[in-house]
């Protein structure tokens, strides 16, 4: 297993963990078999949604004494009103279910999660209510670790960021809802089938939300990393074949400020069958060729695929491109970590001899060269 720090949360998380929405409603002996699959495993995070009673003590039941040993994102909303699994942002009925899961996690969740912030009203109704005050009072009394969301809107994750509140976001990330029209519902596609008409190349708004969670140092844990099982389905994908899901788990783990992707595995066979990601080379785990397949708008946008490797000068290309891509997003501020991340590479832009062979590999026309020179200027010494 491989640990990522989650943004400046002084956290580290297996950059697998688990989602845990398909233990729902599953019998104890099968809950707990797949939790000790997965610690075995290394997997050291869990995203726990689930507003269910029984869920959550048949979670918690397994985890038993380690719970300690692992790290949980536990929901703020997340709401169970006559057996319909619901978003709440009705204080009383928050606090009631929020606080019934602190008492199963021993009294302390690591990620206290504000739920479902998809909308303008969802934010208006987190962050500018009693419940963002809510969650920093749940941090001050040391009741959660720190205060994260989820969401699947980027125009309104970039909202929640920005207010500063956050350490931590879950978000949908996959290789089709990053090239999805910026107007789109990701819920639309998944449940009507991916309409490829709306595929737009890399959406700017989701360019700009995992750049900026980058710049910020908010930690991101990936949801729908496989579209709900579409993309890794021969009938369903809408490339010109399906991807596996170690690409998948790949694609979302290249994006900046990823420390995490949540399979939502529900038996021990599907935790080891994920963590064969660990078993395959750069080749296996290579997702341009299907995604340049889409071809209408994917040209000039950096995927840090590093599909442009091997360098002469030992250049780790997409990683100049990804601090270049931050960078831009505001020249005058550009935030001392990345200067540092980009000065403490072994090879800087500085050193490209403009051999142009990462332009003839890259599928997805980065005008390379230019970028070095670029990175170098804004971030040199
Ligand atoms: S320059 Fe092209 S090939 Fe290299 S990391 Fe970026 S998108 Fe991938
Ligand atoms: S052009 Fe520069 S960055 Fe690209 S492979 Fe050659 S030396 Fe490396």
């Amino acid at each position: 297993m491989i640990y990522r720090e989650i943004g400046k949360t002084g956290k580290k998380a297996s950059i697998i963990g688990l989602g845990c929405e398909h233990l729902d409603r599953k019998p104890y002996e099968q809950v707990k078999n797949t939790i000790d699959a997965a610690i075995a495993g290394g997997i050291n995070i869990f995203d726990i949604f689930m507003p269910g009673a029984e869920v959550r003590e048949f979670l918690s039941k397994a985890l038993g004494s380690r719970r300690n040993e692992v790290l949980i994102q536990g929901h703020i909303g997340s709401t169970d009103i006559g057996q319909q699994y619901d978003i709440s942002r009705d204080l009383p009925t928050v606090k009631r279910f929020f606080e019934d899961h602190l008492r199963l996690c021993n009294g302390y969740i690591d990620f206290g999660m504000l739920f479902f912030i998809d909308s303008d009203d969802d934010y208006k109704n987190v962050f500018e209510t009693g419940i963002a005050d809510y969650a920093l009072k749940l941090k001050e009394k040391g009741d959660i670790g720190h205060i994260g969301f989820s969401s699947h809107n980027p125009a309104t994750a970039i909202k929640a960021v920005n207010t500063g509140l956050v350490e931590i976001m879950l978000f949908s990330i996959n290789p089709a809802f990053d090239i999805i029209h910026t107007d789109d519902s990701i819920f639309t596609h998944l449940d009507k089938g991916f309409d490829t008409d709306r595929f737009t190349g890399l959406e700017p708004k989701r360019a700009q939300l995992y750049r900026l969670c980058e710049q910020k140092n908010v930690g991101i844990t990936v949801m729908k990393a496989l579209g709900a099982g579409k993309l890794i389905s021969a009938e369903h994908t809408p490339f010109k074949k399906p991807l596996t899901a170690a690409q998948c788990v790949h694609y979302a783990l290249s994006r900046p400020a990823v420390a995490s992707v949540l399979p939502g595995c529900k038996t021990p066979e599907e935790i080891q069958d994920v963590l064969k990601y660990f078993d395959l080379n750069e080749e296996e785990l290579d997702y341009t060729d299907v995604l340049s397949s889409i071809g209408t708008g994917m040209k000039g946008s950096c995927f840090y695929c590093s599909h442009c490797q091997p360098c002469p000068g030992n250049i780790d290309i997409a990683a100049v491109n990804k601090y270049l891509d931050i960078t831009l997003l505001d020249t005058a501020a550009i935030p001392p970590s990345i200067r540092s991340h980009y000065q403490n590479l072994s090879h800087k832009g500085n050193e490209c001899i403009k051999c142009g062979s990462c332009e003839n590999r890259c599928p997805f026309g980065v005008p390379v060269i230019l970028n070095m020179e670029k990175a170098e200027k804004l971030l040199g010494v």
